[in-house]
């Protein structure tokens, strides 16, 4: 096992399907940490019916209210300071909840 030492630029993510707001990354695009696509300028999905109602990010990651992101990995990282300071700390963080 390989330690992952990717670095996120958090971000909370919203858009008009999305009935809460996810945690998502720069590096991540338009996918959440608990696994929504997001819509995207131009959606094909949906018959085009979003194509022109985008994902809107916020640098704001106290509007984050969705559970399942919540209870990732990446937000513990988050509150941890991991992605303020990556130095590799263990992947099982996550196990200790
Ligand atoms: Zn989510």
């Amino acid at each position: 096992m390989t330690t992952t030492t990717t670095t996120y630029h958090l971000r909370a993510v919203t858009d008009e399907l999305a009935a809460r707001t996810h945690l998502g990354a720069t590096e991540m695009k338009n996918r959440t940490f608990c696994g929504v696509n997001l819509l995207v300028k131009g959606d094909p999905r949906f018959g085009g019916r979003y194509k022109d109602a985008a994902f809107t990010a916020s640098t704001d990651l106290e509007t984050v209210d969705c559970g399942a992101c919540k209870r990732g990995a990446a937000w513990k990282g988050a509150k941890g300071g991991k992605y303020a300071a990556p130095e590799g700390k263990p992947k099982n963080a996550e196990a200790s909840r």
